[in-house]
Order: structure tokens, then C-alpha cells, then sequence
């Protein structure tokens, strides 16, 4: 078991206060966060990091959803696979984990070259098994039927030791995938719920991270989405459904942006291996959304390739990185300066 201490348990609740705050104007994430944290009484990037290191250990596989196939180009946004990238970063050098990166057809390039942003090879499958510092890209089957015997097949293969769900799209309780907005996605997402649904029955530790309510992970707080997320009742498209995902996850980050829920795991993992090193820093984050951007992902603004995420400019991410980077290194230090002179020379 990781146990957090008090104090890391204080600095979780601060790394949650930061990635959780309202920027966006959509006017959700307080009540989503709110009812995230009724059903999981500890912070809940502490809580995901402390079960991620218990449950990986070198050389353990861990599979990483994400990507949304955004509307109406039906290829990705930096939300989402930027946050993936960085945390398989981080799941490399503090936990010795192979990051295999699930996503559509369509997002397989985006993914790749954020990987390679955040500093990781990007090779087939098997040499990510064998290799360190290396990940591999698997575009998902669109088929349900096919992604059933895929991910069965995986889990077998691969024996993961958690999946993680990050801004990633879930089919709702009529089977159909949408967009925030309530559009129909349902042709261009692979059916990667398949392998979360079998992940849960083989008991496999399953985390998500979400920003809006139509992300795999939020079922677990389907009852407040409904209410406080607008249109969430009822889809825009002919299904008639609502716009939460029905495969639930044993944990669910909510975060203003769904890359700063990535990015609070990683604060919290450094946190609680007192490595700083294992949080990425802005240079690596610049660097993982301009590859990103480069590849085809847009940023959820004017529709233009353009750095940055949910339609929040690239350096302000970074900023965000920093002041994580800073809590994580004085949350290391915690009170240490009521205990001895910080500045001896004084
Ligand atoms: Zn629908």
C-alpha cells in the first residue's frame, strides 16, 4: 500500500485545488469536482498516483486512452493526448511502466508525435515491451465486435497493470459517442470502453480523467453531469441519449482541462517518490504541444493548429507545470522551514 502521509495528503489537496479551478467559463468543473470528490474522500490526483504506484512496477505495461475526434474534421485535440504523453513520461521514469497509448485511426499520428514531445521513442508494440524510455501508438478497432476480441487479446498479451482514460470519449447507455456539444462521434471513435469493461471484470486498475461529463470516467458521477452539465440530458444527435459514458473506471480525476488532471497525477507521483524530476517541466510541455499541434491536433478554439489546449494559449499550460513543479518540491521540503532556518547564513 501507498499511504500518504498528512502532509502529502495537504499538498494533494492543493494540487487538486490548482488543476481543478474554474478558467474555462464553461461553469461546470466546480460541482463535477464537488461530486468526484463526495464519492472518493482523499485528493483525487493523490489518489490515482498513489494506486498507479502500487499497482506498477518496472517493466509493467500500462494502456493510456485518449483522443477525441473532434468535429467537424474528425481527428484530435491537444486535450488529451499532450496530458497522456506527459504522464507516460512520468509512469517511465517513476515507475519503470511500458506506455502503450490507445486511440482512433484517425488520432494515431497526434499521439505518436506527443510522445515523442514529451521525450519518449514511439516503436511497434512488442519493442515497447522490451525497450526503456519507449512507447507504442495502437489505433483501436471502430467495430464493437472487433474491439471486444482486441482488447480481450491485449489484456492477455499485455497484462497491464492499470488503464488510464484521459479526455477520452465514452459510448453512452444507447451506444452512441459524442462530442461536449452533444454531437454524434460514434463512427470515428474506436470502442476503447471494450477495454476498460473487460479491464474491470479481470480487476485491473482503471482510472479516468475528465473535464466535461462526456468523458470515459464519468459515470461515476453521472447524476450531477445530468444536472449541472447543459444539453447532457439529451444528446444532439437521433439517439436520444444522454451524453455520459456508461463504462465506469475505479477512479475519476475531474479537472478544469483534462491535461491538468494529467498533469496534477504526475505531481503527486513525484510527490510521494520525493522526485521532482518525475513531473515534466514547461520546456518538455512547450515541446509536447507544438509536436502535437504539428501532427493535426487542434485546440478546441477557432479550429486553427494553433499550441494550447481547450482554447487556453500553449504558455499558460506551461505555467501551470511550473506552479506544480513548485508545490511538488516544496511539498517534498514540508515544513521544514518552521523546523529549521531555511537561509543559515541569517
Ligand atoms: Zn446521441
Amino acid at each position: 500500500m501507498v499511504t500518504p502521509t498528512p502532509e502529502q495528503r495537504r499538498m494533494g489537496d492543493a494540487i487538486d485545488r490548482l488543476v481543478s479551478v474554474e478558467i474555462t467559463g464553461r461553469g461546470v468543473i466546480g460541482e463535477l469536482y464537488a461530486a468526484a470528490r463526495r464519492i472518493q474522500e482523499d485528493p483525487l490526483c493523490l489518489t490515482a498516483a498513489a494506486r498507479l504506484l502500487e499497482a506498477v512496477h518496472k517493466g509493467d505495461v500500462v494502456l493510456l486512452a485518449t483522443g477525441l475526434p473532434t468535429y467537424p474534421w474528425f481527428a484530435g485535440e491537444q486535450d488529451g493526448p499532450v496530458g497522456a504523453a506527459t504522464l507516460a513520461r512520468a509512469l517511465v521514469l517513476g515507475a519503470g511502466a511500458r506506455p502503450v497509448v490507445l486511440t482512433d485511426p484517425a488520432n494515431a499520428e497526434i499521439c505518436a508525435a506527443a510522445l515523442r514531445g514529451a521525450g519518449l521513442y514511439v516503436r511497434p508494440v512488442e519493442d515497447a515491451l522490451r525497450l526503456p524510455t519507449t512507447a507504442a501508438v495502437v489505433a483501436f478497432p471502430l467495430e464493437w465486435d472487433e474491439a471486444a476480441a482486441r482488447a480481450s487479446a491485449m489484456l492477455d498479451r499485455l497484462r497491464p497493470a492499470a488503464l488510464i482514460a484521459i479526455e477520452r470519449p465514452g459510448a453512452n447507455e444507447r451506444g452512441h459517442y459524442h462530442s461536449s456539444g452533444g454531437k454524434r462521434l460514434t463512427d470515428h471513435c474506436a470502442k476503447i470502453d471494450s477495454a476498460f469493461a473487460a479491464a474491470r471484470t479481470r480487476g485491473i486498475l482503471t482510472i479516468a480523467v475528465g473535464d466535461g461529463g462526456n468523458e470515459i470516467g464519468c459515470a461515476a458521477i453521472r447524476d450531477t453531469v445530468l444536472r449541472v452539465v447543459p444539453h447532457a440530458t439529451r444528446c444532439a444527435c437521433p439517439c436520444g441519449g444522454t451524453v455520459v459514458p456508461a463504462v465506469e473506471t475505479d477512479i475519476l480525476v475531474a479537472a478544469a482541462i483534462s491535461n491538468w488532471g494529467a498533469y496534477g497525477i504526475e505531481a503527486a507521483m513525484a510527490l510521494l517518490l520525493g522526485r521532482p524530476e518525475v513531473m515534466h517541466g514547461r520546456d518538455v510541455d512547450a515541446r509536447t504541444q507544438e509536436l502535437c499541434a504539428a501532427a493535426g491536433a487542434n485546440n478546441d478554439g477557432p479550429g486553427l493548429l494553433d499550441v494550447g489546449a481547450d482554447a487556453l494559449p500553449g504558455p499558460l499550460h506551461g505555467h501551470v507545470v511550473d506552479l506544480l513543479g513548485t508545490m511538488v518540491r516544496n511539498g517534498i521540503d514540508f515544513g521544514r522551514l518552521y523546523r529549521e532556518p531555511r537561509y543559515p547564513w541569517f
